[in-house]
């Protein structure tokens, strides 16, 4: 496959975005530009399978026609974020302001937001109720949503209850993608999932409907409160990284430098 970019410049509407009451009250011209990277830009001459500019340009006006924002930095974000989930490629978009209120004599002011896909790693287990359509449904609901893309899922393997809390047996999965989601996106969604799900917090590490966990964000490695990634006992689990290697085996753990496939046959080496 080729990588090319799509381009398309000057969109332009009249519109009253700005943070001064003032320029709520007229309308100024505002113009985004954008670049679409795509890998498959010799496409076979088929409209279906490149980024259609027609409807780029649709969703730019769109976006800059919306109710007025104070900052540009806003809209270039919105399309963006808006033109990479529509099209599932990293995306560039810039608004100028050629008539903000300036003191100074100028020609041109304006914001480029980046929107990029990161490869993730999710982890899901269940082992309350319908397992299996606890799972399903979840994969179901990340598959629908435009901010994630190539969605690929292994198998759902029965697996012991873990670390003494939890009776039922449990059903566990795991699942590959890339998202235009943050760190912390990905986690409201995990979050999110778990309580459609219906889950409640009783005990650490007790029975649940669905636990959603993030085990890899690219080749990050994060550390805030509420969120530790890689996921910190992945390495210890047959039940993360016996699934994850059937979908993923190549990915490098980015603390430890070792492959999933490397990291699960040391596992099982040390569990023998
Ligand atoms: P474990 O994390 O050992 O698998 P658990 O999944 O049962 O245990 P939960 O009760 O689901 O634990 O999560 C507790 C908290 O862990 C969550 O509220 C979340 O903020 C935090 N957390 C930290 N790192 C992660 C991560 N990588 N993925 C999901 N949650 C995480
Ligand atoms: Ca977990
Ligand atoms: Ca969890």
């Amino acid at each position: 496959m080729m990588k090319g970019t799509v381009n398309i410049k000057g969109v332009t509407v009249n519109a009253s975005h700005g943070a001064y009451g003032f320029e709520r009250e007229e309308v100024h011209p505002f113009t985004a530009d954008a670049v679409l990277y795509t890998e498959d830009i010799d496409c076979g001459d088929e409209l279906a399978r490149t980024c259609d500019y027609g409807k780029a340009a649709d969703i730019m006006a769109e976006e800059l026609s919306a109710p007025s924002v104070n900052l540009i930095e806003t809209l270039a974000a919105r399309i963006a974020k808006r033109l990479a989930a529509e099209f599932g490629c990293d995306c560039s978009a810039t608004v100028h302001k050629p008539e903000a209120p300036l003191k100074v004599r100028f020609s041109d002011v304006s914001v480029t937001a980046h929107a990029r896909f990161t490869r993730v790693c999710l982890g899901l287990g269940s082992n309350m109720g319908d397992r299996k359509g606890y799972l399903d449904g979840a994969v179901a609901a990340i598959t629908a949503d435009k901010d994630n893309r190539d969605v690929r899922v292994s198998s759902y393997i029965a697996t012991a209850p873990y670390g003494g809390a939890a009776k039922g047996e449990f059903l566990n999965a795991c699942l590959v993608m890339r998202t235009l989601k943050s760190p912390s996106g990905l986690l409201s969604m995990c979050a999110a999932l778990e309580s459609t799900a219906g889950r409640v917090r009783r005990q650490r590490w007790g029975d649940r409907t669905l636990d959603a966990d993030i085990l890899f964000y690219g080749g990050e490695i994060i550390d805030v409160p509420g969120l530790t990634v890689p996921h910190t006992d992945m390495c210890n689990r047959g039940f993360v990284l016996g699934p994850l290697c059937e979908i993923a085996p190549g990915t490098v753990h980015p603390v430890y430098g070792k492959t999933v496939a490397d990291l699960y046959a040391e596992l099982k080496r040390r569990e023998k």
